[in-house]
């Protein structure tokens, strides 16, 4: 699936921002203005929207179980940012989509506790602080060294696998473990031969 682009309609938005920008507060031309502004904005809601709908789609009826970052709740309440805010809004949209096709198409919709994802090494689970311009993982205790988002998001696939009661394969090599590779359990294989029950602790499945 592409990525969605709204490049054009944030520069879209800047403009008509800048525009409302330069009138004159509480006249017609500012009222019409702002009407100009919530157009745009509701233009890359509706398409944010749409592209949401259609990435669900595709992840309920292409693995049998998707991880996903919980909220973080206790984040948010320290930043009450306005971009942060529109942020979390979107990944809550996202989620309630995704949850609603898990249940239609039969797919296991976990969320996992989001904090200490970044932080936590994939392979030792040893925590290191790590800036965000830092896009690398480097374990200084293990020594394991991948791309900064792919240790996160192992990190959430081994929490997904522990929240459906399945444990993370002891013949599994952590470079091989995305869900894309056939050398490694794709989330489809572990779910379809494990068929566990959310929230019941089940053996793990070999
Ligand atoms: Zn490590």
């Amino acid at each position: 699936m592409d990525w969605i682009d709204l490049e054009d309609e944030y520069e879209r938005l800047y403009r008509e921002q800048r525009k409302l920008s330069r009138k004159e507060h509480g006249s017609n031309n500012y009222e019409n203005q702002r009407q100009a502004v919530g157009k745009v904005k509701r233009h890359i809601r509706q398409k944010v929207l749409d592209y949401q709908h259609k990435l669900t789609i595709w992840l309920v009826t292409e693995y049998d179980a998707v991880f996903v970052e919980d909220l973080n709740v206790a984040e948010m309440l320290q930043d009450d940012g306005n971009a942060r805010n529109k942020q979390a809004a979107a990944w809550r949209q996202f989620i309630t989509l995704l949850e609603y096709k898990g249940e239609l198409y039969g797919t296991h919709v976990v969320q996992v506790e989001a904090a200490g994802t970044t932080k936590e090494c994939a392979t030792c689970g040893v925590e290191t602080a790590k800036p965000i311009w830092v896009r690398e993982h480097s374990c200084p205790s293990c020594g394991f060294e991948c791309n900064r988002d792919a240790n996160a998001a192992m990190n959430v696939l081994q929490r997904g696998f522990a929240e459906l009661g399945l444990g993370w394969p002891e013949s599994t090599s952590v470079e091989t473990a995305f869900p894309t590779d056939t050398h490694s359990v794709s989330a489809k294989r572990v779910v379809e031969t494990g068929s566990p029950t959310l929230n019941e602790a089940t053996p793990v499945a070999e």
